[in-house]
């Protein structure tokens, strides 16, 4: 087991910002948030999200990157300095941006933007993306009904996101969980999430000692991989960022054995 990769102090920090996000949810008004679910184009795999017109909240959204700031600099004095000045840089227009950005995954925008501000690689496309995230909760929760199976491949059906966690629910039923949106949606037992490959002979399960509600499905075909944690036992269930956060050592295993969380594209396709 790795559990112990992931410090203490990693995991007391992202506990932290999904408590921020469960209430900054709580101030965004649910009338800003209109699906326009069209069913031809999420069967292409278009993220149901993109089919979303949401208004955004320009000043909350600027407010929820001050207080993200201000919790990385209470976790670690050593950033403080690195962060001063960043809430300055998020003006109504670049903030708008980086909406868009973290959006559709851009990671060459903030590493570009990291650089022409002379920040680290990671502050702005981690602070965009912590602040994007209940507005992605939000519209998932309205369109949960809405959503039964994703597209292999695909991702998040709601957001885009590479599918990497599954839980098993009553009677074994194989359930997918965003830990960035929230949405779930069905999935067959022996499928393999990235590829669609169903063949029982090329879908494998690594098991962790010691951890018996917990395995990583493989696939040798893309060898991409999906955590599938059993939580039948478990007493109160854990939102899936939580989960997800619980069970990082499960992607350092599929990692190390060379799996990816993003299968990769077959060559015959
Ligand atoms: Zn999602
Ligand atoms: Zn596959």
């Amino acid at each position: 087991m790795k559990k112990s990769v992931v410090s203490k102090e990693y995991q007391t920090l992202q506990k932290g910002i999904l408590a921020l996000q469960e209430n900054w949810k709580k101030s965004i008004n649910p009338e800003t948030i209109t699906p326009n679910l069209d069913q031809a184009a999420m069967k292409a795999g278009v993220p149901a999200a993109a089919l979303t017109s949401i208004r955004f909240d320009i000043l909350l959204f600027q407010q929820w990157i001050e207080e993200l700031i201000g919790l990385l600099g209470q976790h670690n004095p050593e950033l403080e300095d690195k962060l001063a000045g960043v809430s300055n840089l998020v003006n109504e227009e670049t903030a708008i941006r980086w909406i868009d950005e973290s959006f559709s995954f851009n990671q060459l925008y903030f590493i570009g933007f990291a650089e022409e501000h002379g920040l680290e690689e990671w502050i702005p496309q981690f602070l965009a993306e912590n602040a994007l995230r209940p507005y992605l909760q939000l519209t998932a929760e309205k369109i949960q009904e809405e959503i039964q199976y994703a597209h292999p491949g695909s991702g998040c059906p709601v957001c885009g996101e590479p599918a990497r966690l599954a839980v098993l629910e009553d009677k074994g039923k194989k359930v997918m969980q965003c830990p960035r949106c929230h949405a779930h949606w069905h999935a067959k037992r022996i499928e393999c999430t990235h590829c669609g490959n169903d063949d029982h002979k090329t879908i494998q399960f690594i098991t962790v000692e010691g951890d018996a509600a917990s395995s990583i499905q493989v696939c040798e075909q893309c060898k991409g991989y999906i955590k599938v944690i059993d939580t039948r036992q478990y007493l109160a269930k854990p939102t899936a960022a939580m989960l997800d956060l619980n069970t990082i050592h499960l992607d350092f295993i599929a990692q190390e054995n060379g799996y990816q969380a993003w299968g990769e594209k077959l060559l015959t396709n």
